[in-house]
Order: structure tokens, then sequence, then C-alpha cells
């Protein structure tokens, strides 16, 4: 099956709005296994919605509607989507004491205007609007789907996800199961390289990846139609791509690095801390976020001046001297003071050049060393990241993230 979403709204066509809900439903119908091959955002205006609805309807199975619900005159998208499937609208009267509870219970009176929209097509699933006034509906004729939703984003969203989505999957004998992988460490252009053949040949599963800001995406997507066999088409078929890609693969679905990194943590009972000085709190404060992070990080610091390394994580006045605050011998002394300091298993120094200023020829914005010190040893990673100082500040944190992952996996390597 496919669908055209045509997003109603004179807004939208000024830039007044952002179409968020074009977003959601593309993604929504994606992931449903229902492809879009057209989006279409329109004014206002009846003809013009009605040449798009007619255009629409010739070359999708589906056509989805948002906006233009309401209860003023230039709501059309109820009035022009009925006509195009030859359905009169009527009073829905269920609708309509909706309508008068919701303003009921927010204690405000009923326009006349009101009335309006729960003046429904005659043949169509009805669907309930919890968040506001506006029903949405779906007419099914001829071969066709139509179906029409308020714009407002959160009452088309739970709409969408209450009642449209079971609709659909009513109508499809498959369900979509996939499967995400989350990479850091290897560009999207080499995973896709390295999983060619994958890609290319691969029907059912298929593998895909998507680049993200920090990092890739790999979704792994079965047509199936149980849950139980999809699990069984992409287990196989993840387990490989673990073999071919290695450890740049640190987590699965939403999860995030400082997520992946926290429950490694705890998963075997280490500590971390940091010390940080272009990062300025940023790299705790982004482990601070993941919940039960109190198990794993006890303490962290930020030595942003040289009196401050030397004061807390012993860096040597000789080591700031010679190789200079963004140096590998200071990240390296960073990362092992502090590992001293607090009596972490895991110890991580980030010094670098945040930008604007602070540069010089040899030491360019966006310079950054990373040590991470266990009792393995120390590495120190040296990147030179682009972008502005936020950018760079949590670019920069995203890599200590990854480097202390590393680090964590590095041990249980050593220890067996
Ligand atoms: P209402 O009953 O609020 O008038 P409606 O269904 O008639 O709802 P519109 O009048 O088209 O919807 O839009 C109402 C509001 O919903 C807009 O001002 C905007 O904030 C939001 N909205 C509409 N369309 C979109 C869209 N495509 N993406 C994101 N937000 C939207
Ligand atoms: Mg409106």
């Amino acid at each position: 099956m496919n669908a055209e979403i045509i997003s109603v709204g004179t807004e939208l066509l000024l830039g007044e709005i952002l179409n968020t809900d074009a977003q959601f439903l593309a993604r929504r119908l994606s992931e449903t296994g229902i492809d879009v091959y057209y989006q279409t955002v329109v004014g206002d205006n009846r003809q013009r919605l009605s040449e798009s609805v007619r255009c629409a309807l010739e070359r999708a199975d589906i056509v989805i509607a948002s906006g233009g619900l309401g209860p003023t005159p230039d709501d059309l998208t109820k009035e022009v989507l009925s006509e195009c499937m030859g359905e009169e609208l009527v009073m829905h009267e269920e609708s309509l004491e909706e309508i008068k509870g919701y303003f009921r219970a927010i204690g405000h009176e009923m326009a006349e205007n009101n009335k309006k929209q729960a003046m429904m097509p005659k043949n169509a699933i009805i669907l309930k609007n919890n968040n506001g006034t506006a029903p949405g509906a779906i007419i099914e004729k001829n071969g066709k789907i139509v179906i029409m939703l308020p714009g407002p984003p959160n009452e088309l969203e739970p709409m969408f996800n209450e009642s449209v989505l079971p609709y659909l999957k009513s109508k499809s004998e498959y369900i979509l199961y996939s499967r995400v992988l989350q990479i850091f460490g290897m560009g999207e252009a080499m995973v896709a390289s390295k999983l060619e053949d994958m890609m290319n040949e691969y029907e059912n599963p298929t593998v895909a990846p998507y680049a993200k800001t920090a990092g890739v995406r790999l979704r792994i997507t079965a047509k199936c139609k149980s849950e139980e066999e999809g699990i069984r088409l992409t287990e196989p078929v993840e387990k490989k791509i673990k073999e071919i890609l290695g450890d740049v693969v640190y987590g699965y679905g939403d999860e995030t690095i400082q997520e992946a990194l926290v429950r490694l943590l705890a998963e075997k009972g280490l500590t971390i801390s940091a010390a940080e000085s272009c990062t300025g709190g940023c790299f705790a404060g982004m482990i601070t976020d993941v919940a039960g992070a109190s198990g794993v990080l006890n303490e962290s610091v930020v030595t942003y001046a040289n009196s401050a390394k030397m004061k807390y994580l012993g860096v040597r006045e000789d080591t700031l001297a010679r190789f200079g605050a963004v140096s590998e011998q200071t990240a390296k002394e960073m990362a092992e003071g502090i590992r001293k300091a607090a009596r972490a298993d895991i110890g991580i120094g980030i010094t670098g050049i945040a930008g604007p200023g602070g540069a010089s020829a040899d030491k360019p914005v966006g310079l950054v060393y990373i040590g991470a010190a266990s009792k393995s040893g120390t590495t120190v990673k040296r990147i030179t990241l682009k972008g502005n100082r936020e950018k760079i500040r949590h670019q920069a944190c995203v890599y200590a993230l990854d480097a202390a992952r590393r680090a964590v996996l590095d041990m249980a390597q050593t220890d067996c």
C-alpha cells in the first residue's frame, strides 16, 4: 500500500509554521510498511485543495490530510475531501455531544461555529479527538482510503497512534518488525561499504544505514506476520552485522551513547570520573542525564586553568610548559590524575580548543585530546572537530563517551 500526505494550511506555505505533522506521519507510515511517494502542501483554498486531492487519489491508495478541520470558514478540508469522495456531510450527534462536553469541561460557551465540526461525512469511521474539538474521519470507498486529521500536533499525533494506526494495521496482513543498531566511530559510507552485499542482496529483512548528528543508525527491517517471526528473521542478520562491524556497534533502539556507557559500567560494576577542560562539565552533565548515573559516577571535575590541572590532577608543570595544556601528554596526565584522585576505574581527561579564539598554527580550533585511563593502561585520542564552540564541545563529549566505552571493553578483554 502507498500513501500521500496532504498538509493543508496557508501558514505552512508562508513558512510561518514548520510542517511537523508531515514529518510525524511520514515516519510512522514508513515504520508501518506503507510507502509514501508524494507529500503535498496546499493552502486553505477550495479549488487548489480539491485539485491536490483528486491528483493524490489517482496515484495513491491512501490519502492522509492534516489541518483545516476547525470551525472557521477557512477550514475546508472536510468539505472538499468528502466532495472528492462523493460523500455528503451530515450532523454526527455523538461528536456534537463530545464537543459540547469539551466546552463544558473547560468552562467556555460553545460558539455556533463549533457545530460545523460535528458535520461529518455520512459513511465514515469517525475518530474521536481526546485533546481538542475537531474529530477526524476515515472514508473508505472504491478501493481508496481517505483519512483526515486535525492540524495541531498534540491532537493529530495521539489520534493517529490511537485510531489510525490500528486501522491501517488491520488492513495489512503483514507487519514491519525492525531492530535498530546504534553505531559510533565509523562513518555512514564506511558502514555502507562494509555491509554492501547485505544491503544489496537481502530482501527480507532489509538493512539500511541512516546518518545522524553523531554516529549512524542501522535499521534491520523484516516484513512478517508476527513479532516472533520478525525476531527469527532479524536476529541472525544482527549477529552477522556485529561480527562485520565489531565494537563500533554500541547500542540498540533509541539508546544514546551515554546511556550505553552507563549501562555497560553498571553491568561490570565499574566507576568513571572525568577531568574536563574545554568541555566545562558537559561530559559529566551528559552522564548524569542518564537515570542510574549515581551508581557509576561519584565525582568529576572541571579543571580549566593550568593551576587547577596541577592542583587537582597532579599534571606536571613541566608537561604544561613543554607541550601545552592542549596536548597528548596533558590529556594523559589529566586522565590518570583524575582516576587516581577519584579512585575510579576509568579516568577521562578532555582538553582542547573550543574556539573561536585560542588557536595557533599547529593547534587549530576544534583540536581536542581525549585521554582514557584504566588499569589496562592509558590511551589518548587526537581529534579535530569542525563547527562552532557549542558543536565542538558537544562532539568532544560524544567522542569522550565513546573513548570511555572502549576503555571498559578493553578492561573486560584484559580480564578474560
Ligand atoms: P483548529 O481546530 O485548531 O483550527 P485545524 O485542524 O483546523 O485545527 P489548522 O487550522 O490547519 O488545523 O491549524 C491549527 C494549528 O495547528 C496551526 O496554527 C498550527 O499550529 C498547527 N498545525 C497545522 N498544520 C500543521 C502541520 N502540518 N504541522 C505542524 N503544525 C500544524
Ligand atoms: Mg483551523
